[in-house]
């Protein structure tokens, strides 16, 4: 047998479902060996008292991505060499469809804005703005080409589709055997209250959050698991933040209806409260939903535990707060109603969940990696080659120190966004290295591979989560 290219010995080898003392083998980028003393290799990598995980895997995050005025502060290579050092191998930022124009055209230029430019692998979701007959045909050969998860929004002026619409989409995603994401808020919803507050003189930012009332969002997660469950089509529902959308979701998966659900960090640790914090820091934290209070906490913990949530993302959306296309105007006061939606989070999003979840023991490691990773790898159709250490998986492996005490700050972070809405936040546990098919790309704060090194990744078929027992 051919040595090995490297050994990595010593680690804990967690997996969702199991951990388990034993040594890595990797040849030609992929995991050929787990056993106990492997020897050889060209490499040995020391994992004595780290966890070895399989690399992180975030499923919603918006890189390159025209937004009206709003300037979006990553690209292909910032956004990837960010999600590296927080722990990711792999990221499925959205190909946003201009109205009126071709999706398939759409996707290609995403291909084309990516490529070369990549530290991790990645993978596209298409967002479908404008379903025309024209466009409803070429969906077909764009899922079969590898983007089997498409994007739809119920809200927002340019993106928001009608319920006709969305019924077009899922007839066509039902006989393709596609996934179709929701961003579900109710648009009537929001614009009634923006506008009554606006009336009202009530502009700062703090009203962001009344504006996006949780009702917006109960609603519009109602009536899409209606349309769901009516049309028979799997979807997953994207940034779930309120106590009764999770009830009604669970509902709706213990009945049969085909839905997974994802939460993000900014849900689980940050409130409505920071929206209002003095001066104008509280548009830091604007983005949509918004983050809500400690009992919508309490529920999405309770979500990840119980297996409600199967993904845990960082919808990592990377508007800058100074500056012209900011979160904050260059002149005048700020207005909640023009402030970019959207927070960074691509590199905290790991860290966050483990300190708060794992370290905290609200979650056991295995959920942690079944969250962040191997049920991102089965629905969008990567498993086994991803979201696992297994042999014969890709060689995606993060090792974790899950006792380094680490201060979250804008100064240690490379994302191209000038702030992180969690300064000063305090976690235990820290990704060390980050190795992408066998190459270590981020070792000890360092970056060690050049923009290029990841690959795009076709979508095959998706398999199912294991759901945890729900209580
Ligand atoms: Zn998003």
């Amino acid at each position: 047998m051919k040595d090995f290219d490297t050994v990595i010995y010593g680690g804990q080898v967690v997996n969702s479902t199991h951990t388990v003392t034993c040594d890595i083998g990797i040849v030609d980028g992929r995991v050929v060996a787990l056993g106990e003393h492997l020897e050889g290799g060209q490499e040995r990598i020391d994992a004595n008292n780290l966890l070895v995980l399989p690399g992180g895997i975030d499923s919603h995050v918006h890189l390159a991505q025209p937004s009206g005025s709003a300037i979006m502060a990553d690209d292909f290579t910032s956004g990837t060499k960010s999600a590296a050092f927080g722990g990711n191998t792999l990221v499925l930022p959205f190909a946003l469809q201009p109205v009126g124009e071709s999706l398939a055209d759409a996707v290609q230029a995403y291909q084309a804005k990516a490529q070369g430019k990549a530290l991790t692998d990645y993978s596209f979701h298409p967002i479908i703005t404008d379903p025309t007959e024209p466009v409803l045909r070429e969906l077909p050969n764009i899922i079969r080409s590898g983007h089997r998860s498409l994007k739809i929004f119920m809200a927002y002026d340019g993106l928001k589709l009608s319920d006709r619409q969305i019924l077009d989409v899922f007839a066509v995603a039902r006989r393709e055997k596609a996934l179709v994401m929701i961003h579900a808020e109710n648009y009537d919803m929001i614009r009634f209250a923006t506008e009554a507050l606006a009336s009202d003189g009530k502009l700062a930012p703090k009203y962001h959050a009344a504006a996006h009332a949780m009702a917006a969002e109960e609603e519009a997660t109602n009536r899409i698991l209606a349309l769901a469950e009516w049309m028979n089509v799997a979807i997953a529902i994207l940034h779930v933040s309120t106590r009764r959308a999770i009830e009604e979701i669970r509902a709706a998966q213990r009945q049969g209806v085909q839905v997974f659900a994802e939460t993000c960090p900014q849900y689980l640790v940050l409130t409505a409260e920071d929206l209002d914090r003095p001066g104008k820091e509280g548009a830091k934290f604007v983005c949509s939903p918004p983050p809500r209070d400690p009992d919508s906490q309490a529920a999405c913990w309770e979500g990840l535990k119980n297996g409600v949530f199967a993904l845990f993302s960082s919808d990592h959306c990377p508007f800058r707060f100074e500056g012209a296309g900011g979160k904050q105007p260059t002149s005048g006061e700020l207005d909640f109603r023009s402030i970019p939606n959207g927070i960074p989070g691509i590199e905290t999003r790991l860290p966050i969940l483990f300190s708060e979840g794992v370290t905290a023991g609200k979650i056991d490691v295995n959920r942690f990696v079944a969250v962040s990773s191997t049920n991102h790898a089965r629905i969008y159709g990567f498993y086994p080659k991803k979201g696992l250490i297994a042999v014969g998986a890709d060689a995606d492996i993060v090792l974790w120190d899950p006792s380094q005490r680490v201060t979250i700050s804008q100064r240690i972070l490379h994302h191209d966004c000038d702030y992180t809405p969690y300064e000063g936040r305090q976690v235990t546990g820290w990704p060390v290295r980050t190795l992408l098919g066998g190459k270590t790309i981020v070792h000890e704060g360092s970056l060690c591979a050049e923009p290029g090194v990841g690959q795009f990744r076709a979508q095959g078929t998706p398999t199912q989560p294991h759901v945890q027992q729900a209580a």
